[in-house]
């Protein structure tokens, strides 16, 4: 059922942009522009909401459940060392591939950055914090009530609690026997929504994407033409070769067999632009198509989903390098490895919403006294780079449990709490 469903949101995918194109190319005069897209909005934002619906109590669920099967196995502290390496490793590769092309093709040379002062004086940096600050920032946002970080949807603190949650129920033993069932229940409760709001997928992703394509402005990629195609070509490099072939190495599964599976994911990916609204999609991914165990996927997708993220990081290593060629400044090498160092953080502290990236790109500018008001010529670009970024984002979560599952293994059957699987 799930692989039909896969066609459907193919087929919607591309109907969408097709839509979108024939839209903009109507122009906002024409009669039908409007009601076209104000039923489209509705229809995206339908969609995008009831994910955001289900985000906490899936989060949350998921990872109380995966950390429990994975305690009763005796195999968490194998599941997080390989999640930790693997996310390390591809991380680093991401940002040194966005500073190696970001050299060679030297974007920004030769553009003149007045053009763009008009953009720089209308903008004030949202929060300029510097890399001790943010790390404080960070650990005040990671420890705060549970109930208040459900309610802000601060996903981060959400969790940090299920993992706390779930490594006290496996200490408690059979004392908790009652409670974690019924979070298993919980659990196979929330992946039935799933299940209903994954019908609306298609009509989603139709809508959202004819609505993106209809309503930015492509014209503005004109001038900044090198910097988007090199952070595209290095994201999608990093995408279609580097990922995959690390996959087919450690993972061992064919690169076609993990795109077949993943396709929805990435699709949802690309079309919300959001880790955290995909991660419904990509969790039935991992589990339904790519065969991982839930006790591990239920373990390393949240969590990857908000902490690793491949494209951001590569995108914020070139993007300070273009800002850096704009305003004439020579970066040392000492000052790329503090731009690479902080583009990782910063990466890990984004949460999985549109544009994030660029929220926390203030810091790598700052960290080695870059303008953070350049950010104002990267916004009107953004909305469309961040779709291809979140996509290897999300494929880095996805390819990352399957490389987890190779080296640790599935839980044995009949071990406790190893049969309850999504429904
Ligand atoms: N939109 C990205 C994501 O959700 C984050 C970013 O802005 O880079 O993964």
């Amino acid at each position: 059922m799930f692989s039909s469903l896969n066609s459907r949101i193919l087929i919607a995918a591309i109907a969408g942009i097709l839509l979108g194109l024939a839209l903009s190319a109507g122009g906002p005069s024409a009669l039908w522009h409007a009601p076209v897209l104000y039923a489209l909005s509705l229809a995206g934002s339908v969609f995008i909401g009831l994910l955001k619906l289900i985000l906490v109590p899936l989060i949350f669920c998921s990872i109380v459940v995966g950390v429990a099967q994975l305690q009763a196995h005796h195999s968490i502290h194998r599941v997080w060392k390989v999640t930790a390496l693997c996310c390390l490793t591809t991380t680093t590769l991401a940002v040194t591939l966005g500073i190696l092309c970001a050299h060679w093709f030297d974007p920004g040379k030769g553009l003149n950055i007045q053009l763009f002062h008009g953009a720089m004086a209308g903008y004030t940096p949202a929060h300029s914090f510097s890399g001790t600050e943010f790390i404080q920032q960070f650990i005040n946002g990671l420890l705060v009530n549970p109930f208040k970080a459900m309610a802000e949807n601060n996903i981060l603190a959400i969790v940090l609690f299920a993992l706390l949650v779930g490594a006290g129920l496996v200490s408690g033993k059979k004392r908790f026997n009652q409670l974690h069932t019924f979070m298993e229940q919980a659990f196979q409760l929330v992946m039935v929504l799933v299940g209903w709001i994954m019908q609306l997928a298609p009509m989603g992703i139709f809508a959202l994407l004819a609505k993106l394509v209809a309503t930015e402005n492509l014209d503005i990629l004109g001038s900044l033409a090198t910097f988007a195609v090199v952070v595209t070509g290095s994201t999608l490099f990093h995408g279609l070769i580097v990922l995959p072939a690390l996959l087919w190495i450690f993972g061992k599964m064919s690169p076609l067999t993990f795109f077949r599976g993943a396709r929805p994911a990435l699709i949802t990916a690309f079309a919300t632009s959001s880790s955290s609204a995909t991660l419904p999609v990509s969790l039935r991914c991992t589990e339904d198509n790519l065969g991982v165990h839930p006790s591990i996927a239920g373990f390393v997708v949240p969590i990857g989903s908000q902490m690793n993220m491949d494209g951001t990081a590569l995108y914020e290593a070139a993007a300070a390098l273009f800002i850096a060629n704009l305003v004439g400044m020579d970066l040392t090498i000492g000052q790329q490895v503090i731009v690479c160092l902080t583009a990782m953080l910063a990466s890990l502290g984004a949460p999985g919403i549109p544009s994030a990236g660029m929220v926390t790109m203030i810091m790598v500018l700052q960290s080695v006294g870059l303008p953070a008001e350049a950010v104002a010529i990267l916004l009107p670009i953004d909305r469309l780079l961040d779709t291809v970024r979140t996509v290897v984002n999300v494929q880095g979560d996805l390819m990352i449990s399957v490389v987890v599952e190779r080296f640790v293994g599935a839980p044995e059957k009949g071990a406790e709490g190893a049969e309850s699987t999504i429904v």
